[in-house]
């Protein structure tokens, strides 16, 4: 589609299009003309300098619409600059964003496992069969030429085989993260809560994906962990620490939980999240789950948890042996030394009545690596992401009747969370300053999330893409 659109001539057609538009112009103004839609968001007097113009070119099932940025229309050189740079990412936004059916390729792999070309997108097995109506519109059929399978657009997407209108369930799912509560959400609109549940358990399987999907191979150089208390149904496991051991505690699915968040700053990504009680075996799983996602061996900076420090070393680390001395007895047994490159530090808070009366510093392993890298031991970025996280999510919202019932629920949400929030959930501090031509609207900003600037995608995904996309990578 837009291969097309960038073709010389097409430029050409545009540009006499647009000279068409600008002679004609009032403010606010449309032109439709051939079918191409123009419309005027700013305009300046005479010296006729176009900021931004969106284009509508409709198509099969409705209406593609870009956004042209940058237009300056030069009076005494007669030259009309597209950049076409921008218009080419709003071009691209658009359709990976609000709508799979585009008109070349569908992006749609065939779902069949025993089949050869199972999972593999635009390889022209896919061809489009028919369409059927329903309460959000026109939806699609396709088949795939290697097995003759038919299969729906939505087929192993969120709305697979739902009854109930798109619109429905993306504002439930979208509720979720915005620290509505669940009886709220049923209230809303209506429905029970076991079918906003079954819709949470179909995003959550998606995010899964996604996450599986893109996160990797990040390169980073510093990632910071830290828990965040929550509890599930009630908030002590026993009435005296006594009462259950500390093996029973981990396993109880009630009581005392724990989410563990590690983070990389410099992009504001969150690689790992981990729901369930604070123990060593959490931890490790956190540090996996980071060391499957990072590339090399980054900083890692906590708080005084101890079970980080032994979590590190057996995730990053080099095995000693110790050579056979000739005297009697048995050979000293190989151990772990915690890898050359690891650097671990801890930032330690001491806390008088409630409040913070100091920070401690230290460095547990790589003393040397630290000083040289020039960080700091901060732990404060990911202390004020956990807030984000509790300000959108309402099972940890605190001091509210909200708490998760289920540890599942709250594990299915933080999967959810940390996919909207490194894909589609622009981040203010990430976004990026666009130059424009213009004198009276000098500031204009581009979002961006986490995800984009780590290089994981390109573009701020909707909503909708975040519960339908499909890949053709398998997990
Ligand atoms: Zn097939």
């Amino acid at each position: 589609m837009f291969k097309q659109f960038i073709s010389w001539r097409r430029n050409l057609f545009m540009l006499m299009l647009m000279q068409l538009f600008i002679y004609s112009h009032t403010a606010h103004s449309k032109l439709l003309c051939f079918g191409w839609q123009f419309e005027n968001r700013h305009f300046s007097g005479k010296g006729f300098q176009v900021i931004a113009c969106s284009v509508t070119v409709p198509v099969r099932n409705g209406y593609f619409q870009f956004l042209l940025e940058q237009i300056s229309w030069c009076s005494s050189a007669t030259t009309l600059i597209i950049n076409l740079d921008k218009w080419r990412t709003n071009a691209h936004s658009f359709i990976g964003g609000e709508t799979m059916r585009k008109a070349k390729d569908w992006n749609q792999p065939c779902p069949d496992k025993k089949c050869e070309m199972y999972g593999q997108m635009n390889k022209g097995n896919i061809i489009s069969k028919a369409t059927y109506p329903t309460k959000s519109g026109k939806r699609r059929i396709f088949k795939c030429n290697c097995c003759c399978r038919s299969f729906s657009e939505t087929g192993d997407t969120v709305f697979s085989d739902l009854k109930t209108p798109e619109e429905k369930v993306v504002m439930a799912l979208k509720m979720i993260l915005m620290r509505a509560s669940l009886s709220g959400i049923c209230h809303i609109l209506g429905v029970k809560e076991e079918t906003i549940l079954n819709w949470q358990d179909r995003a959550c399987q998606k995010a899964d994906m996604i996450n599986k999907v893109l996160l990797k191979d990040v390169s980073v150089t510093e990632v910071q962990s830290d828990e965040m208390w929550s509890f599930v149904k009630k908030k002590m496991n026993g009435d005296k620490e006594g009462d259950i051991t500390e093996k029973e505690r981990c396993e109880a699915e009630e009581g005392r939980q724990w989410i563990q968040v590690s983070y990389a700053p410099e992009f504001r990504l969150i690689p790992a999240m981990v729901a369930g009680p604070r123990t060593f075996e959490n931890a490790l799983l956190l540090i996996q789950m980071t060391a499957g996602i990072v590339f090399g061996v980054p900083c890692f900076f906590s708080d005084g948890f101890s079970s980080y420090p032994p979590a590190l070393i057996e995730c990053y680390h080099l095995i000693k042996t110790f050579p056979k001395t000739g005297q009697r007895g048995r050979p000293k047994n190989p151990v772990k030394e915690p890898d050359k490159d690891l650097v671990y530090g801890q930032a330690v808070k001491e806390r008088k009545k409630g409040r913070i009366a100091g920070v401690t510093h230290r460095i547990i392993v790589g003393a040397e690596k630290f000083l040289n890298s020039g960080l700091k031991i901060s732990t404060s970025l990911l202390e004020r992401q956990n807030l984000t996280i509790r300000h959108s999510l309402a099972p940890l919202g605190g001091k509210t009747l909200n708490f998760s019932k289920k540890r599942d629920n709250l594990k299915k949400q933080t999967v959810f969370f940390q996919a909207f929030y490194n894909f589609a959930r622009p981040h203010m501090s990430l976004r990026e300053k666009v130059e424009t031509h213009d004198l009276l609207f000098v500031r204009r900003w581009a979002p961006g999330t986490p995800g984009m600037a780590a290089g994981l995608t390109d573009h701020v995904w909707s909503f909708r893409e975040l519960l339908t996309v499909k890949s053709d990578h398998a997990p």
